[in-house]
Order: structure tokens, then C-alpha cells, then sequence
């Protein structure tokens, strides 16, 4: 299955004010994104696992859409949240980028001194024992709230 505009056309459409897609995309925003181990669907029909969730500006309402289909069709920039994300699950003292510190301190997944914290060593390779155990504490906490993990069949 392909990423169909038709297709999200019609689910988006209902949830937005304008009745013109042009119009009506425009009117959401990126609130946050979720990584589930478990295979979900975009509105498109495509099977995906990095879920967008939006918001609209003018209405409140909320959806989520696919990775592809949030930049291509509804044109948000997702930077580089998602490798950024995957960089830190695959290597918990490895250094989160600077969309990925940013959306988890916006989030609220993270503290301010923490922000600081990510912020100031980002670039860093060597950290002190101390450092690396607190990034190591932080990234784990900002995957927890990101990542879904496979539900278990009972
Ligand atoms: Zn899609």
C-alpha cells in the first residue's frame, strides 16, 4: 500500500475547518510524535511505526499521521526528530540532537536544567563518568515517553 493523498484527504478534510485542502492543511500543526513497535496505520493506508500526532489551530482536534505524509503532503517539518530518536534508543549515552532536545523539553519530558544539560554537551564525545550517567538517565526518560512498546499477547 502506497501513501495515498486521496485517501488521507478524506480523513483529514472533516477534522479541519476549510473545506479547500489547500486551506485545510495549513491549519495543523506537529504536537508530538510516537515510535510504537507495533505496526499502525497513516490515514493513507500506509503501515507505519513513527507516528505524527497534529493538531488543528483553528478547531482543537487532533489526529496522527505517518512520518512520509506529515512533510509530503501536509508539509511539517519533522527536522531530524526521528534520527535523532532512533540514534538514542539504539545507544542510550549517545548525544540527542538538538529537534529532538528541543520537542522533549517542549513536551514536557524533560527539565530545564536538563535541557541545558543535553543542550551544552550535544557535541561532545568525552563526558565525565557523572555526566554520562545523567545523560544516560535523561535519554531513557525522553525514549519512555516517545516509544511504545509491543504490546504482549495474553
Ligand atoms: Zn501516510
Amino acid at each position: 500500500m502506497e501513501h495515498n493523498l486521496e485517501r488521507l484527504k478524506a480523513h483529514i478534510l472533516p477534522l479541519s475547518n476549510a473545506n479547500e485542502w489547500n486551506d485545510a492543511k495549513n491549519e495543523w500543526r506537529l504536537i508530538r510524535i510516537q515510535v510504537q513497535e507495533d505496526w499502525d496505520n497513516c490515514p493513507c493506508g500506509k503501515e507505519i511505526k513513527e507516528l505524527c500526532y497534529i493538531k488543528n489551530q483553528l478547531n482543537g482536534k487532533t489526529t496522527y499521521v505517518g512520518n512520509v505524509c506529515v512533510k509530503r503532503f501536509l508539509g511539517i517539518d519533522t527536522g531530524n526528530l526521528f534520527s535523532g530518536l532512533r540514534r538514542i534508543i539504539d545507544d542510550e549515552t549517545a548525544n540527542a540532537n538538538e529537534d529532538l532536545i528541543f520537542h522533549a523539553y517542549q513536551s514536557g519530558y524533560i527539565f530545564k536544567e536538563e535541557y541545558n544539560f543535553l543542550m551544552e554537551t550535544r557535541l561532545k564525545r568525552n563526558l565525565s563518568v557523572s555526566q554520562l550517567s545523567w545523560k544516560k538517565k535523561i535519554n531513557r526518560r525522553i525514549v519512555n515517553q516517545i516509544v511504545v512498546r509491543k504490546r504482549t499477547s495474553t
